[in-house]
């Protein structure tokens, strides 16, 4: 994943600090020319929140550069026209604000938020002209691509409108960011897919990703009071993000992960106000994402069937040394002989993790589609799922095993599972402590043999239905 401090390094050699302002502009969804309201998720202040103020672009340039001075080492700076429609004016006036943003000799790029229906001929014509003193951005509030969700957010211009935009910017050379929102009431999972997919098909350089925010002023909290709709919380957001993350080209930056609400407004959702853990656990996410680069996930071939068994030998051994009692007390390598893997891996139910630098095999573990275990719990059959067995690591390969499982979660998505299940020992509270954070909730109790396991489940495909309205239910013993 290419963020924007990447393609700036790459592009400018250095990293871009944005100087947020405010060029006075309304917008046509305001003023009645298309609209009064406004986007339905829209500030008072026209997504502005954070830009300065004033009728001297220069005053506010300098005000804005000494709120990020103390973290400016040896960056540049993007002059950022955010507020409102910030090409919703006359001509003369555009060329006027943006001449003296671009040329002011600290600016290194111009970014012009705006929406497409506001970019006729002249206005691209400027654009074009400009772009050949410094690089100018141009970002389109898309939002959605689904037509259910523009009308509901009154976005007032159709989807056809955005791809002429992006054509005609292009045209001209500058580059185009699209802003899309997620969590949007009544989006599923593949409608959030469906609108990157369609931004990433109409080749837009960029996107920013934005969580639904509810803010005070705008007429989503109205909807919000009235209990109509609910936000996403941490847990699905980010796992909505870590699946577009997945999908986005390494040509296409990600310029935003989340964007921020205004404290003093935000309304829901209030975890997303908690700026330092935001950014602590999308960093995290796209680390992880990164680790997960480095591996395949795939079927296993025969020959290396032998491979997996001595994985599973040396985690009996490994348990023995360091006092855990589970495979190595109830006879795991007779129960599940090296045969037990030759027959599910002619059923393609064996899956590994293979390390792409060396061709190593570094996890692996059987994926099966039913599993009796689970016959004494409600919900077993109503559900599709995978339900994961003999799964082991490598020793001393840290992190594998959480990059098998999150791999094989997106394989499980991808065939249409609507669960992932997997079970582990009553008496491993370290296990339950791991599996819990991951999302797993305990649904059940099995007994095989010797062996007393808890049974857990994650829900992988609520979205599909409405991200913003089904929530995992945490009691035990219950059925989604
Ligand atoms: S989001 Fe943009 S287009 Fe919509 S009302 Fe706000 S300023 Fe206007």
């Amino acid at each position: 994943m290419k963020t924007m401090n990447d393609y700036c390094r790459e592009k400018f050699g250095k990293k871009l600090y944005k100087l947020s302002l405010d060029g006075g502009f309304t917008c046509p969804n305001r003023d009645g020319t298309k609209g009064t309201g406004g986007c339905i998720f829209c500030s008072r202040s026209g997504s502005g929140d954070f830009a300065e103020s004033g009728n001297d672009i220069k005053e506010q340039i300098e005000r804005a550069k000494r709120r990020v001075e103390h973290k400016n080492k040896n960056g540049g700076y993007i002059a950022y026209f955010q507020s409102f429609t910030s090409t919703y004016a006359p001509i003369e006036r555009l060329k006027k604000l943006f001449s003296e943003a671009i040329n002011h000799p600290d600016i290194d790029v111009l970014s012009i938020g705006t929406r497409p229906d506001c970019l006729p001929e002249e206005t691209i014509a400027l654009l074009g002209e400009l772009n050949k003193i410094k690089p100018v951005w141009v970002e389109l509030g898309l939002q959605t691509s689904k037509k259910e969700s523009i009308e509901y957010i009154r976005r007032c211009y159709e989807n056809e409108v955005y791809e002429k935009a992006v054509k005609a910017l292009h045209d001209k050379g500058i580059y185009v960011i699209t802003h899309m929102i997620i969590g949007l009431p009544g989006e599923s999972r593949e409608d959030i897919k469906n609108t990157l997919f369609y931004i990433l098909n109409n080749k837009s350089d960029g996107v920013k990703l934005q969580l639904l925010h509810i803010l005070k002023d705008s007429d989503l909290y109205e909807e919000y009071k009235n209990g109509n709709i609910k936000t996403l919380t941490k847990e699905e957001y980010l796992d909505i993000l870590k699946e577009l993350l997945r999908l986005i080209p390494e040509e296409v930056a990600v310029h935003r992960l989340t964007g921020d609400g205004n404290k003093n407004t935000l309304v829901s959702p209030m975890w997303s106000a908690n700026k330092k853990d935001v950014i602590n656990s999308v960093n995290k996410l796209v680390q992880e994402l990164g680790q997960e680069q480095k591996y395949i996930f795939r079927e296993i071939k025969e020959d290396e069937i032998p491979i997996m068994f001595e994985m599973i030998l040396s985690r009996m051994k490994w348990m023995d040394k360091v006092g855990i009692k589970q495979w190595n007390v109830t006879k795991y390598d007779e129960v599940y002989p090296i045969a037990y893997y030759e027959e599910k891996r002619q059923k393609g139910e064996v899956f590994v993790l293979e390390e792409k630098t060396n061709g190593d095999i570094v996890a692996a573990a059987v994926l099966k589609s039913e599993d009796d275990r689970w016959e004494g719990v409600p919900c077993y059959k109503r559900h599709s799922a995978f339900y994961l067995h003999n799964f082991a690591a490598k020793i001393g390969k840290k992190g594998v095993g959480a990059i098998f499982l999150s791999l094989a979660e997106e394989y499980a998505k991808e065939k249409g599972k609507e669960y992932f299940r997997l079970d582990s020992a009553d008496d491993n509270k370290k296990l339950e402590k791991y599996y819990t954070e991951k999302g797993y909730i305990p649904v059940g109790e099995c007994i095989d043999g010797l062996y007393t396991g808890i049974l857990r489940e994650k829900k992988l495909q609520e979205a599909q239905k409405s991200p913003s309205l089904t929530h995992g239910k945490k009691n035990m013993g219950k059925c989604p």
